[in-house]
């Protein structure tokens, strides 16, 4: 079985998005479960090239794909599909083309939609988005209420077949010349009804809850990502696939580092001394501090990197860089001994320097 996601849609690496949404549905049709039933090899293929399409039809995705292997999409925070239920909600647009309405074909079945998505944010430290975490959220999720079961209906009473409908969802009404079929009115197109509510959910079959959720964050994440935590959102009131999570991700900015991708970048004062005659200063790192070595001769704007000190990529795959760029200070006040250093430097290099104690340094002094 091939595992190469292309190879899976029988298309080229550099196939279009038209090629290859032509490709899966040509393959869709030939595993559709309607068409294969009870048939286990048809649906775990008709998974594979789901999954493949998933990723492949959405080009940020297909980038992770291509630069990472099916390790990049997920490791992105994006989920496959847990089973067939998923892949029809997702594609259902595509499925409509090809078997009609919903694209459900087979008997007793009705179109169940995916639960609603849901949304949270979460803040993280500099440090926790370079080096991958484990939060915990909260989310308020509705779930099958408890004291029905989820079905909506109070003890002893049961869902029935919509009378208004007979139980298909959908009523027809004729209008001039023309068939038009609208969601029932009585049942809001589930085809049944319920005789006597649940008290505790009012029918709904659901309950509202605020759930603890532990995210696990990959290194390397940034600012305004997004993870997606597939099956963590509402759960479907129609008894479908529950909806997706969204992590939308805040990062905060650390004062000692800038961060560009998976690279770190600082700028260090050194002395002039130091820039001149070299020596080991200490600088930031994304743990504390680390000692480096500065060579006599350092000018101001000259980097060094430290290769490997930056942030790991998403893929896992090794880290970026830390380039540390030079800056030299230049002293705003000097001592009486340090001036006369300089003066002397100043005369061994063959400058000319003013007066010595201009009208400006007495007043530098006055100061102290
Ligand atoms: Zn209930
Ligand atoms: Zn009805």
């Amino acid at each position: 079985m091939p595992t190469d996601y292309y190879e899976l849609l029988g298309v080229s690496a550099s196939a279009s998005a038209d090629e290859i949404k032509k490709a899966y549905r040509q393959l869709a049709l030939k595993y559709h479960p309607d068409r294969n039933p009870g048939n286990k090899e048809a649906e775990e293929r008709f998974k594979e090239i789901s999954n493949a399409f998933q990723v492949l039809a959405d080009p940020e995705k297909r980038k992770l794909y291509d630069r990472f292997g099916a390790e990049g999409p997920s490791r992105a925070g994006f989920s496959g599909f847990s089973n067939v239920q998923d892949i029809f909600s997702s594609f259902g647009d595509i499925f409509g083309d090809i078997f009609g309405f919903g694209g459900f074909g087979g008997f007793g079945r009705t179109r169940r939609s995916r639960g609603s998505d849901l949304e949270v944010d979460l803040v993280l430290t500099f440090l926790e988005a370079a080096e991958g975490c484990r939060k915990e959220v909260n989310v308020a999720r509705h779930h099958p209420c408890a004291t029905c079961g989820g079905s909506g209906a109070a003890a002893g009473s049961a869902r029935t077949r919509c009378a208004t409908c007979g139980g298909r969802g959908q009523v027809v009404h004729s209008q001039g010349f023309f068939m038009i079929s609208t969601a029932c009115p009585e049942c809001h197109g589930e085809g049944t009804r319920i005789e006597t509510p649940c008290g505790e959910c009012k029918g709904s079959g659901l309950q509202q809850k605020e759930d603890k959720l532990t995210v696990s964050v990959p290194a390397g994440v940034e600012d305004g990502q997004t993870l997606r935590i597939g099956g963590k959102g509402e759960s479907s009131p129609a008894g479908g696939a529950a909806g997706h999570l969204y992590v939308h991700l805040h990062v905060e900015a650390d004062d000692r580092l800038q961060r560009d991708g998976a690279d770190l970048f600082c700028d260090v004062r050194i002395s002039y001394p130091t820039a001149a005659i070299g020596g080991t200063i200490s600088v930031p790192v994304l743990k504390g501090e680390k000692e480096i070595t500065v060579k006599a001769g350092t000018q101001p704007g000259d980097v060094i990197v430290l290769k490997g000190a930056g942030v790991p990529y998403l893929d896992g795959r090794g880290r970026g860089d830390q380039v540390i760029r030079f800056q030299v200070d230049v002293p705003k006040k000097l001592s009486r001994r340090a001036e006369e250093l300089l003066r002397e430097l100043a005369a061994e290099l063959g400058e000319e320097v003013p007066e010595k104690r201009g009208l400006f340094s007495r007043f530098q002094r006055s100061k102290r």
